[in-house]
């Protein structure tokens, strides 16, 4: 079976926020819920209980560092995280932020209109400009040094 991550890895390159050793940082396309990230493992695996102790290790440091940044910068009132594998085969760790409350980045409104429930079905429709993604990948990288 081909895998679209491992095939095209530099698909999201614009989005990357930062490289670690096992696993790379990226800020998800869709910021209907604000600050979403993708943790993506760097080699081809498929299940989160088939990676290695290392792999691991790294994956809760790494997450741990962005739930911090993320808190500081916007402020979610809960963190979902997600690893499904459904869609894309390819392990990777969604880190969604929730809010209660109508939050403000770049003059845009982000509303959480799923407070409260799964975030999905969310809008796969929803964008925001590129300078705001931009913005985005700088400052959540700004925060996890
Ligand atoms: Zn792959």
């Amino acid at each position: 079976m081909t895998c679209l991550m491992c095939q095209n890895p530099e698909n999201f390159r614009k989005l990357f926020i930062k490289e670690f050793k096992y696993w790379k940082l990226a800020l998800h396309n869709n910021q209907c819920y604000l600050g979403r990230c993708v943790v993506i493992l760097k080699r081809h695996a498929e299940d989160m209980f088939d990676i290695s102790n290392e792999e691991r290790d790294e994956l809760f440091e790494i997450v741990k560092k962005l739930k911090t940044a993320l808190i500081d910068t916007f402020h979610p009132d809960l963190m979902n995280y997600s690893s499904l594998g459904n869609e894309v085969r390819h392990l990777h760790l969604h880190v969604i932020p929730r809010y209660n409350k109508n939050v403000e980045f770049a003059g845009i409104t982000f509303m959480d209109k799923r407070w409260g429930q799964n975030p999905s079905p969310y809008d796969k429709g929803f964008t925001v400009p590129e300078n705001v993604y931009e913005r985005l990948v700088e400052k959540i990288s700004s925060k996890l040094r």
